[in-house]
């Protein structure tokens, strides 16, 4: 009955939950805890390379220790790439939905805030400039904003895309790596030095761009990397 009566009533809810669009969104866009439920959440016990899972008592898993050279500390993820979680990604990325980005990113602050060390800069990864004008704005900007304001850590724009390439979603894995190189460049890297940066990203896939992207971190001489993504493919290591 309740549920019956929040269907009808649902147009005076402003904030309802994305996912059934009538759960309460406890004003903010949120996931309602019956939602939450169903979502396909990583276990705060992950690889530190892809922020999969493990498969052994090392802190990476067997395909990160044997072909993957992440040079971050961590890497943070809140759902499996499938079902409701890609879903709603979809919805952000390509159907305008960007007030998603509020509802993923308080979920990413508090994961955070619970499971990560300290940082001193979030640093989004930015679109190439052509793609940022098909999109109208960068998701991963928009996340890195309301990881930053719930967390009270400034937000850069220090990273600069200098190349284009094709649409990631086609590529296979090599192609990836091959694709990513290069893509990325620092604009003051003495800014950068000593500091503990947050990468953000909307999807670990094979994880090449963000690699791409914490090379030229690296050389700026940062003092430590984590990566935080809204989600990660499950079979990365099988593309
Ligand atoms: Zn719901
Ligand atoms: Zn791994």
């Amino acid at each position: 009955m309740k549920r019956f009566l929040k269907k009808c009533f649902g147009f005076y809810n402003l904030f309802p939950c994305p996912v059934c669009g009538t759960g309460d969104g406890g004003g903010e866009n949120r996931i309602c805890p019956e939602c939450m439920e169903k979502m396909p959440l990583i276990p705060g016990d992950h690889c530190t390379g892809c922020g999969g899972s493990l498969d052994s008592m090392l802190a990476r898993c067997s395909k990160c220790l044997e072909s993957a050279d992440f040079p971050w500390q961590d890497a943070f993820s809140l759902f499996e790439y499938r079902g409701e979680a890609r879903d709603l990604i979809h919805r952000m990325k390509y159907y305008g939905q960007a007030q998603l980005a509020r509802t993923f990113g308080i979920l990413l602050a508090e994961k955070l805030a619970a499971e990560a060390p300290e940082f001193d800069l979030i640093l989004p990864l930015p679109l190439f400039w052509v793609r940022k004008l098909e999109r109208s704005y960068n998701q991963s900007e928009l996340l890195a904003k309301v990881i930053g304001k719930e967390l009270a850590v400034p937000v850069g724009n220090d990273l600069k895309r200098i190349k284009g390439g094709k649409h990631q979603a086609s590529l296979g894995r090599r192609q990836r790596q091959i694709g990513a190189r290069g893509v990325f460049a620092v604009k003051h890297p003495e800014k950068l030095y000593g500091k503990r940066i947050l990468l953000v990203d909307d999807v670990f896939t094979t994880g090449a761009t963000l690699n791409s992207a914490a090379k030229v971190l690296m050389k700026a001489n940062v003092k430590a990397l984590y990566v935080a993504t809204i989600a990660r493919t499950q079979r990365w290591r099988d593309r």
